[in-house]
């Protein structure tokens, strides 16, 4: 059987990378919860990116029923071919950090690539247990061409 990589383009066994935090263990650092919600997408483990998305993002949705049948076919239209983290700003011990990345995807046939830099915060939610956790808070779109 062909060992999987990870979707995340780390070029390492999926077991290994992202899907150690798919399985429970919270992402150390922003860049890892980045990746792992990369390869969340590229899975369709919608539950994981709804649960690693901060309450109060804009991304976040107040439906939890509704949110989770959007992403499932916004995963299942789109293909997610390759991860580029291109710049992290985080430093340990900080509860805030960014990360810019390049995400080339497919829909409908066509390539395209987009950059985005997106803010992570580590946070107790309400109800949630044990240490604070990454989520994501939000993301803005850069220029082309990075
Ligand atoms: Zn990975």
């Amino acid at each position: 059987m062909r060992r999987r990589t990870c979707p995340c383009s780390s070029n390492q066994p999926a077991a290994l990378c992202c899907g150690k935090y798919h399985r429970g263990l919270p992402a150390p650092n922003p860049e890892a919860l980045m990746r792992s919600r990369f390869s969340a997408y590229a899975r369709g483990l919608v539950d994981y990116v709804i649960d690693t998305t901060l309450p109060e993002s804009p991304q976040a949705k107040p439906e939890r029923a509704s949110w989770r049948r959007e992403l499932l076919a916004y995963c299942k239209a789109t293909d997610f071919v390759e991860l580029r983290v291109l710049h992290t700003e985080w430093e340990p011990g900080q509860s805030e950090g960014f990360v810019t990345f390049k995400a080339t995807l497919i829909q409908d046939r066509q390539p395209f690539s987009f950059t985005e830099r997106s803010r992570f915060e580590l946070k107790t939610l309400p109800g949630q247990k044990g240490d604070p956790r990454w989520y994501y808070a939000e993301g803005e779109e850069l220029e082309e061409g990075v």
